[in-house]
C-alpha cells in the first residue's frame, strides 16, 4: 500500500535501494531536455554535450568542530554548461544533497540563463550535512574551508555561486571573503563579484533578498490577466517559507491574496482567516521554522496538500509533488518558486486536471537574474536604486514569461518543455556560430 511520505513523494521510475525509495532527479531533467530538443529539433550534437555536466567536482575537506574533534565534509559544485558565460547557481547546505540532484538543478540553471537573457552558464554545489544542527562558528568554518577547497575551481569571471537551501547572505559573506583572502592584496577588491546574494553592506544589491520570490509574484500577475484571475481576495498554500517561500507571501500579500495554509520541515499549519505573512517571516528568521507560531492550526502533510485554496507555492524541495499529492490538490494555479517540486506523474496529473504550472524555469528565474544585476555592479563599483533593480526585474520577468506563453501556444507545449524550448533555442545558436574547438 502506498502511503504519502513525510518528506517526499516516489516515482513509480524510481529505483528501489532496500526500503528507501530513490528520485533520480537528473533523470528527469533529461527527459524533458529531450521532450524539448523534440520541439526544436535540436542538433544532437549539442543535445549530447547538454545531457551532462562539463565538469563534476568533488572536494573532502576538514573541519575543527567546536568539541574539538575534526570532521571531513564532502563538497560538491556542478559545472554544467558555460557556453553562454561563467556558470553560475547557488550552494545548498542540506542532508539529502547528492551529486544526481546537484547536475539536475545546475543543468536548470543552464536553461535560466538562457531563458532570461543573461550572460551565463549554470552551476550548482552544496554539502551533504544539515546546517541547523552545528553552531554559528562551526558554519563559517565549513563554509571558509568548503571555499577554500573549492580555489581555483570557481571565480568571478569563472563560476559564480549564490545562496540556495540552507544558505544565505551571511553563509556569502563568509564565502567572499574567504576567497578575498586567497588572491592576494592587489586583487582583493576586484573579486568581490565571486558570489552573489551577499549582505548589501558586503556589496550585495537591493532587492537580492526578495528578488526570487517577487519574480515569481510577477509570473503569478501575468498569469492571473491571461485568465481573468482576480488575485484580490485569491487563497494561496505555500511549502516552505524560507527566502523563496516568506518573500512571495509578503508580496502576494500585498496584492490582496490570503495564505491558508503553511509548511515546512518542521510541519505544516492552516489558518483559513489567513497568515500574516510578515509577521510569520519575523518568527521564522527568529526560531528558524514556523513551528510553534501563533494563530495556526497544526496539520498534517496530506491535509496540507488537500486543502482547497486558488494557489499553491511550492517553495521547498524538489519532488514533493507525485501521483498522491497531485491526486490531493485542489488549486488552479501551481507556481513552482522550487527546483523541480513536481515529479513528472505528478505534473502530468496536475495538468490532466486542468491545474495551471508555472514551471520553475521561469518561475524562479528571479534570483539569478537580479544576481547578475548584483555582479554587474560588483564589476562597475556600482550600486543601484531598489527602484532600478525593480524596474529591470519586472521587464525581464514579463518579457520572458509571454515568451514561454507564445512559444507553448504556437508550438502546443507545456509551459515547461517551452521554457526549455526558448532556452535550447538561444544555446543552440551559439554553439551553430561557435562550432567546437579545434
Ligand atoms: P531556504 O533554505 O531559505 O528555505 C527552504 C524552505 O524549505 C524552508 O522553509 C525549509 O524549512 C523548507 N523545507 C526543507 N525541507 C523540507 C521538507 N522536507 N518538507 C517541507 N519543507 C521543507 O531555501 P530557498 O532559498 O527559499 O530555496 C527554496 C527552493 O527555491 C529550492 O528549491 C531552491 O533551489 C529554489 N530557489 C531558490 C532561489 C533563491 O534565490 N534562494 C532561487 C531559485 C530557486
Amino acid at each position: 500500500m502506498s502511503t504519502i511520505g513525510p518528506q517526499s513523494a516516489t516515482t513509480e521510475k524510481s529505483h528501489q535501494h532496500g526500503d528507501e525509495v530513490r528520485y533520480e532527479f537528473f533523470k528527469v531533467i533529461q527527459d524533458y531536455l529531450d521532450q524539448a530538443a523534440k520541439v526544436i529539433n535540436l542538433e544532437p550534437w549539442v543535445g549530447q554535450l547538454l545531457a551532462q555536466p562539463k565538469n563534476e567536482i568533488i572536494v573532502h575537506f576538514p573541519v575543527r568542530m567546536d568539541s574539538g574533534e575534526i570532521r571531513v565534509f564532502k563538497g560538491y559544485r556542478i559545472q554544467h554548461n558555460n557556453v553562454m558565460g561563467p556558470f553560475k547557481g547557488g550552494i545548498r547546505f542540506h542532508e539529502s544533497v547528492s551529486l544526481d540532484d546537484l547536475k539536475a538543478l545546475a543543468a536548470m540553471m543552464t536553461w535560466k540563463c538562457a531563458l532570461m537573457r543573461i550572460p551565463y552558464g549554470g552551476g550548482k554545489g552544496g554539502i551533504k550535512f544539515n546546517p541547523r544542527e552545528v553552531s554559528r562558528a562551526e558554519l563559517q568554518r565549513i563554509t571558509r574551508r568548503f571555499t577554500h577547497a573549492l580555489g581555483s575551481n570557481i571565480g568571478p569571471e569563472y563560476d559564480i555561486p549564490a545562496p540556495d537551501v540552507g544558505t544565505n547572505g551571511q553563509i556569502m559573506a563568509w564565502f567572499m571573503d574567504t576567497y578575498m583572502n586567497t588572491v592576494g592584496h592587489v586583487e582583493k577588491q576586484a573579486v568581490k563579484g565571486i558570489v552573489t546574494g551577499k549582505p548589501v553592506t558586503s556589496g550585495g544589491t537591493l532587492g537580492r533578498e526578495k528578488a526570487t520570490g517577487q519574480g515569481l509574484v510577477h509570473c503569478i500577475v501575468e498569469w492571473a490577466k491571461d485568465n481573468k484571475f482576480d488575485i484580490e481576495g485569491a487563497t494561496y498554500t505555500v511549502q516552505g517559507f524560507g527566502n523563496v517561500g516568506s518573500h512571495a507571501s509578503v508580496l502576494l500579500a500585498k496584492l490582496g491574496a490570503s495564505c491558508i495554509a503553511v509548511g515546512d520541515h518542521s510541519g505544516y499549519l492552516y489558518n483559513p482567516e489567513g497568515f500574516n505573512a510578515h509577521k510569520l517571516q519575523d518568527w521564522v528568521a527568529a526560531k528558524g521554522s514556523i513551528a510553534g507560531y501563533p494563530g495556526g492550526k497544526s496539520i498534517t502533510r496530506e491535509e496540507f496538500f488537500s486543502t482547497k485554496a486558488d494557489m499553491f507555492l511550492p517553495c521547498a524541495l524538489e519532488n514533493q509533488v507525485g501521483e498522491i499529492e497531485a491526486g490531493l490538490l485542489d488549486v488552479k494555479l501551481i507556481g513552482e518558486g522550487a527546483n523541480g517540486p513536481l515529479n513528472p506523474e505528478g505534473e502530468r496529473l496536475c495538468l490532466a486536471k486542468g491545474i495551471s504550472i508555472l514551471p520553475d524555469v521561469l518561475a524562479n528565474s528571479g534570483g539569478v537574474t537580479v544576481s547578475y544585476y548584483e555582479w554587474v555592479q560588483n564589476k562597475r563599483s556600482e550600486s543601484w536604486t531598489l527602484e532600478e533593480v525593480d524596474q529591470r526585474l519586472e521587464a525581464a520577468m514579463k518579457r520572458a514569461y509571454r515568451e514561454v506563453v507564445t512559444f507553448a501556444r504556437e508550438k502546443g507545449t507545456s509551459l515547461r518543455v517551452a521554457a526549455y524550448g526558448l532556452a535550447l533555442q538561444r544555446i543552440e545558436a551559439v554553439y551553430r556560430e561557435r562550432e567546437i574547438f579545434p
